[in-house]
């Protein structure tokens, strides 16, 4: 069905009151892309909100491949997960979910200079809501969206200042030749293209670092760079307002992660 043929109806209780998680995956010639991760975080997501994902990994599997044969090119998936059940605002009794996958071509535009802004909103703190609960009604999120004006990503900081990740990217910076990211307990969604590019640089030999990542030392980087499933590695120009960066290392990275993560076998099963 079309993408504007489909209805929600007004008491539909994830409309109401929240609680849908989702997924964005995508294909790469052909085959999906880390679909089993994928899938994987979704029952993760769905589990904080006491949901199991409505089919097996293999039916999942197997409609993410119809999609791509019949669009016949490399496409983007966005999989939303809604409860279903005693939904209202008296009561939060999930008995089952219902999973819509919709697919379309991949359309990647080219995008000339990569601006990040810093959010004025800081995310939410894990203790309130984790950080990988990947639920379309996370505020953090929204209000950080809502200041993203032209620039590609907003990074946003912890509550204790720490760096964290941008709105749908996880981020790196590059410093005297070392790749550094914002470890798990800083906050962040354990992003998939986060993790290939942490094991590519790993199997290379580039040095790498998961640490707590101070806003200071964003700013002093040689290089930073985001990551997401959609583009992979995407070089940061400049963080609007503060500095311009060097692209070149991200540039290369992006080229090898293209090739790395064809080869892994766990991303293809
Ligand atoms: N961080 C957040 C908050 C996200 O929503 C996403 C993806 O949607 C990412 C990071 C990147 O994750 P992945 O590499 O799995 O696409």
């Amino acid at each position: 069905m079309n993408e504007s043929e489909f209805f929600l109806s007004l008491q539909e209780p994830s409309f109401l009151y929240g609680g849908t998680v989702y997924e964005t995956l995508r294909s790469y010639e052909g085959r999906i892309l880390a679909g089993k991760y994928h899938y994987e975080r979704l029952e993760k997501s769905a589990s904080y909100i006491g949901c199991k994902v409505p089919i097996s990994y293999e039916e999942f599997k197997d409609i993410l491949n119809e999609a791509v044969e019949k669009l016949g090119q490399d496409i983007s998936i966005r999989v939303l997960l809604l409860p279903k059940g005693k939904i209202s605002a008296f009561e939060y009794s999930p008995e089952s979910s219902e999973l819509i996958v919709y697919a379309s071509v991949l359309n990647l535009k080219k995008i000339d200079k990569v601006t990040v802004k810093i959010s004025k909103v800081r995310k939410i703190d894990p203790s309130a809501t984790p950080a990988d609960f990947k639920s379309t009604g996370r505020t953090d999120i929204l209000l950080a969206k809502a200041s993203k004006g032209n620039a590609y990503d907003v990074l946003m900081l912890g509550s204790k200042g720490q760096l964290c990740e941008g709105t749908f990217t996880n981020v790196f910076i590059v410093k005297d030749s070392k790749v550094i990211t914002p470890d798990l307990e800083s906050g962040i969604l354990p992003g998939i293209t986060r993790k290939n590019v942490i094991q590519m640089c790993k199997e290379y030999g580039i040095p790498i670092e998961e640490r707590q990542v101070e806003l200071s030392e964003l700013f002093a980087a040689d290089e930073v760079f985001l990551t997401h499933t959609s583009r992979g590695i995407v070089p940061v120009d400049e963080i609007d307002g503060w500095r311009a960066y060097k692209t070149s290392f991200g540039k290369q990275l992006s080229e090898l992660f293209e090739t790395y993560i064809k080869k892994v076998e766990e991303n293809w099963l």
